[in-house]
């Protein structure tokens, strides 16, 4: 059977926060009874916009990363709290009972990816209930989703197999695959969260002047492992996807005759700053 899915596209994400304020709208003072009830106005975060710096300045960039309820197939919200307080429903999507979830804060603690915010007022711990109540009455998306102005949020009601072709496809992952949670939420181009640079200028002196030196040869070598990357017009490089405090990497770098090598130490990403031929 078709299940809802949704995909989040990290380099198209502007932090706009649209996503975040629909969410509000929707559920703030509005109770869906069988589905949710009213959101607090203030300090619950159901789709959480974090944020990550990479590099230093000029060689810089920002990447954000929209965390809803990731509606897990292996959900521990649903194993670690008292029977029927989490329920997954056959189309995927993960809900919390407000009746039966009520007075229970530990729920709060199940879920590693903190998604669960607990209600002071209402006494009921809540989250991301996947706009049940608006795919239910024929909407077919979510209100973030509707509101994305950069398409970076979008939800699919597919089936498992055919989810796994657009992963493939889409060279689509999970957030913390470690976890073994079995996200129903896939994440494109996560490497701008997760993942580090290194990068670079290169400069090379013609008649005492100091000058870009483009299409220079760079070469990111860690063991058998081997980035090759050229040099921007302005004498820029960045190498990309590295895992962070993977350790020492050889950076060579070629320009017509001239050569030389450096050692840099990967712990985040990194701009070396110029390196002057
Ligand atoms: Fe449960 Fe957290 Fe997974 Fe959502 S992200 S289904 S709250 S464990």
């Amino acid at each position: 059977m078709n299940k809802w899915n949704m995909i989040i596209d990290v380099e198209k994400c502007e932090d706009c926060n649209n996503c975040f304020l629909s969410c509000k709208d929707e559920h703030v003072d509005n109770e869906f009874p069988g589905y949710s009830l009213a959101q607090p106005r203030h300090g619950h975060r159901w789709i959480n916009i974090m944020r990550k710096e990479r590099g230093s300045y000029p060689l810089i960039d920002v990447a954000y990363l929209p965390v809803p309820c990731q509606h897990c197939d292996s959900a521990p919200c649903i194993e670690n709290s008292p029977k029927g307080a989490v329920n997954k429903r056959e189309d995927g999507i993960v809900l919390i009972d407000p009746v039966k979830a009520k007075g229970q804060k530990d729920m709060v603690k199940t879920c590693p990816y903190g998604a669960i915010y607990w209600n002071e007022e209402k006494n009921v711990p809540q989250k991301c209930s996947f706009c049940a109540h608006l795919l239910d009455d024929e909407w077919k998306i979510t209100r973030c989703a509707q509101v994305c102005p950069t398409l970076s949020l979008t939800v699919l009601c597919v089936t498992d197999a055919e989810m796994q072709r657009e992963v493939v496809s889409e060279k689509l992952e999970v957030y913390h695959p470690e976890y073994g949670t079995k996200p129903r939420v896939y994440y494109k181009n996560l490497y701008r969260y997760t993942h580090c640079f290194i990068a670079g200028s290169i400069a090379i002196t013609i008649d005492g002047k100091e000058e870009c030196a483009d299409n220079a040869e760079i070469a990111l070598i860690k063991g058998d492992e081997k980035y090759i990357v050229q040099t921007d017009t302005f004498g820029d490089f960045k190498v990309d996807r590295l895992e962070k405090n993977s350790g020492k990497y050889i950076l060579e770098v070629r320009y017509k005759e001239k050569s030389t090598t450096m050692d840099v130490v990967l712990t985040e990403s990194v701009n070396v700053g110029v390196i002057k031929l």
